[in-house]
This record gives structure tokens, sequence and C-alpha cells, in this order.
């Protein structure tokens, strides 16, 4: 089953429709306005990119959580906090020298909120959808990312039933860093495969 709110499909007369059947159901005394505000607040301030980030830099900073995440990362990404919806069945896919992972929904946009937050809209875009496993080479080069010849990208399709986090290689340069300054380097698009991690600022440049 692909059960979930966010398609393609035209914002704005998406969005005058939840307006009305937000309106309806409150009338109505279906929903709680207080209880929808909430909802919003979670996904605006507190899920987001950084949870990701944070999974990512406790994987590079410590073996240990990472072979937990390997095992189990549902359980390994709950430990820290990090739970709820189209979360339930998390699986984290290391890049390695020989092997970058890329991460896709081919029907539609199911993605990991937890760590994630909502998808952008590209990931939605029936293009990326489509060529991400077609030419997922050409793809990764149109997001600023030339991989070495020798080094082979395996697609991986989100369903409902099973989420991807990319642990993006760590960077070198960045021995001894904490893991909050590790996870500033860590974007969005590298836990999606669409991006790598950024490397660490140069010292010595005082602004
Ligand atoms: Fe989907």
């Amino acid at each position: 089953m692909h059960d979930h709110p966010d398609h393609d499909n035209e914002m704005d007369d998406m969005t005058a429709r939840v307006r009305a059947l937000e309106t309806i159901l409150v009338e109505k005394g279906l929903v709680d306005p207080a209880a929808v505000d909430a909802i919003i607040d979670t996904y605006e301030h507190k899920v987001g990119p950084r949870n990701g980030a944070m999974v990512v830099a406790r994987a590079w900073a410590e073996p240990e959580f990472a072979q937990a995440l390997r095992e189990d990362a549902t359980a390994a990404i709950e430990s820290m906090g990090f739970v709820g919806r189209q979360g339930e069945h998390m699986v984290a896919v290391f890049n390695t020298a020989e092997e970058h992972n890329l991460v896709v929904c081919t029907l539609c946009s199911c993605y990991p909120w937890p760590v994630l937050g909502l998808p952008p809209a590209w990931y939605k875009a029936p293009a990326y959808r489509s060529r991400a496993v077609r030419e997922p080479r050409v793809v990764l080069s149109e997001f600023g990312i030339s991989l070495p010849q020798g080094m082979s990208i395996r697609v991986w399709d989100s369903t409902a039933e099973v989420r991807y986090l990319v642990i993006p290689d760590r960077p070198a340069g960045t021995d001894g860093m904490s893991q909050n300054d590790l996870a500033d380097l860590v974007t969005r698009d590298s836990m999606i495969g669409c991006g790598v991690a950024r490397p660490p600022a140069t010292s010595g440049t005082a602004a």
C-alpha cells in the first residue's frame, strides 16, 4: 500500500482543498485545531534533516553505533529519539570507496520523515523518480556529483514498507571533531545520495 498525503498535485488546488476540509472538520467538531497546529509544528520545527545528520555523525564517531545501524536501523535511530510516521522500518545504507547509494521512490514519494523531514519537491517529481533508476550517474552529475569511473551506484527504491537513509562517507580532515560539528557537514541531499558530505571549513582564515 502506498498511502501518504503528498503527491504531485497542483499545490494551489490542494491547498484550497485542505483548507476547506480543515474548516469542515473543525466546524463539525471532528478535529481539534490545536492538534492540527501541533502536527504542523512538528514537521516545521522538530523533524528535519538535522535529525538524520546527528545519526550520521554518531555513526562516523562511534563504530558500535554504526554496527547497530547496520543490524537494525529502526532501533538504532529510535534510540536517539527519532520516531514517527514513515520511519517505522528504516534501513541504513553505507557509502564506501567502491559503492555509492542513491534513494528514490519510483511509485510516489516515500521518504524517512523522522530523520529527513518532508521530501523536497524534486524528490516527488516524475523526472527524478524515473531517471534515478535509468541513468543514476547522469542524475548525480546534475546534482554536481561526479563519481570515480570504477565506483558503482546502487539505487534503492523506497516503499511504504521500507525507508532508506544513506550514510555518506566521512570527509577527510575531520578527526577529533565533535558529533555536533560533524553533523554540520551532513547535508540533506547526502543522506538521499544526491550529494556528499561537505569538507570541513579550512581553519586559519579568520573572518
Ligand atoms: Fe512512495
